[in-house]
């Protein structure tokens, strides 16, 4: 084994390849660097490796999760709830709408919404004091979406599934199926992100998929300023072939061809990246099996797509800086959302959700990603026992 790294060793990053360059260059030599074939294109190879009817793709992952919360018609004043334990933008697209974002506290065991919370805090109000759910596959692992529709269905509510750090990710339900995230059979509507940490990179860029036709088209519109251009019987009949119309407020939530033609080559090693990031996991497991000091945040499960992996430590703030002398960039997934200045304006505050608060005190997300090689693995296992092995860790 190495016993150091001139490169940093960060917790996530893309992996680009010649041909993924290639795509990119042949692209930009075509007639359309937006607007044209990559994108349908991009959008019919993402459903398809998702299992879902359409895909729409968009400029990132925060405008998809907008453009979700404006096609589900979030109003001022609805209510949300969402995990504390996730990037902001889950909770943020709510704000966006003038919506309310409630939380209910997670699962220590997993890092995911607690669904029986959920239930809890459903109870505690009538029937239609929530208007939807927006779980997140956190780290990788799939949301129980058989248990959160069920539960949907009971109160009335809509999903959004953040699936942004688990495509190719999904849980068995109750008939022994596996059922993939984003797939649009249990939840309305899921998104996913192209941020280079994340599985498939485009630099910036999102997807919604979903097997409802009429949000589909309606998430399109609203992708495009909220301009019709298409014969879809909303036209003004009495026009010439220029004829397109804005029939409700949308934004310029495109994404471009460039990108797209990117995401493409990408997806088509989609499983290859997913499969070492499984393997990079097993092997972090059995290593911190052996290692005192060290829990790792929901090991062993079947499905689980692995974006981060995650490991508690009691004395997290010095773990986290001993690896960064290391040249070893881990990383913290992530500060509990409610505990964000502009949510603890909004009313929420410290020991509102304890279990996420544990969670956010002891988190360390370690590198993850299919060009780790082993002995950089190696290394960094080596070093987390360096750091726990001194008498002040
Ligand atoms: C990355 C991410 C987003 C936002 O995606 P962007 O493409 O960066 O806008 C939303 N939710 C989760 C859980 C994410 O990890």
């Amino acid at each position: 084994m190495e016993t150091s790294f001139t490169h940093p060793l960060p917790y996530g990053r893309q992996h680009i390849t010649d041909e993924d360059v290639a795509a990119v260059v042949a692209t930009l030599h075509s007639d359309f660097l937006t607007q044209g074939p990559r994108v349908a294109e991009f959008e019919a190879q993402f459903a398809a490796y998702v299992g879902a009817s359409y895909a729409v793709a968009v400029s990132n992952g925060t405008a998809a999760l907008h453009l979700c919360a404006l096609a589900l018609g979030v109003q001022p004043g609805q209510r949300v709830i969402t995990t504390p334990i996730t990037f902001a933008a889950s909770a943020n697209c709510v704000r966006y709408c003038g919506g309310e974002v409630h939380f209910a506290d997670i699962d220590p065991a997993t890092g995911l919404l607690d669904l029986a919370k959920v239930r809890a805090l459903l109870e505690a109000h009538p029937n239609g004091h929530f208007a939807g759910l927006i779980p997140v596959d956190f780290a990788g692992l799939a949301v129980n979406l058989e248990e959160a529709r069920a539960l949907a269905d009971e109160f009335g509510l809509w999903i959004i599934e953040d699936a942004c750090h688990a495509p190719g990710g999904y849980f068995v339900d109750k008939q022994g199926q596996k059922r993939y995230c984003g797939s649009g059979q249990l939840a309305e509507l899921a998104i996913f992100s192209f941020h280079p940490v994340k599985h498939i990179a485009t630099g910036e860029g999102g997807m919604i998929t979903t097997n409802d036709e009429a949000l589909a088209r309606h998430l399109r519109r609203l992708r495009t300023h909220g301009i019709e251009r298409e014969a879809t019987g909303l036209l003004r009949q009495d026009e010439g072939g220029w004829y397109m119309e804005m029939q409700e407020l949308g934004y310029n939530y495109r994404i471009s061809d460039i990108l797209c033609a990117l995401g493409s080559s990408q997806l088509a090693r989609a499983d290859e990246g997913l499969a070492r990031r499984r393997q990079l996991a097993k092997q972090y497991d059995v290593a911190f099996a052996a290692t005192p000091g060290v829990t790792v945040l929901a090991p062993g499960h079947e499905g689980h797509a692995y974006h981060l992996y995650v490991i508690q430590v009691a004395n997290r703030r010095g773990l986290y800086e001993f690896l960064r002398t290391k040249n070893i960039l881990a990383q913290v997934h992530y500060v509990p959302v409610h505990r964000m200045p502009y949510y603890e304006k909004l009313g929420w505050q410290a020991g509102d959700f304890p279990a996420a608060e544990a969670y956010y005190a002891r988190c360390l997300s370690l590198p993850l990603y299919p060009t780790l090689t082993d002995d950089e693995q190696a290394y960094v296992v080596a070093c987390v026992r360096e750091f726990l092995a001194q008498p002040a860790a």
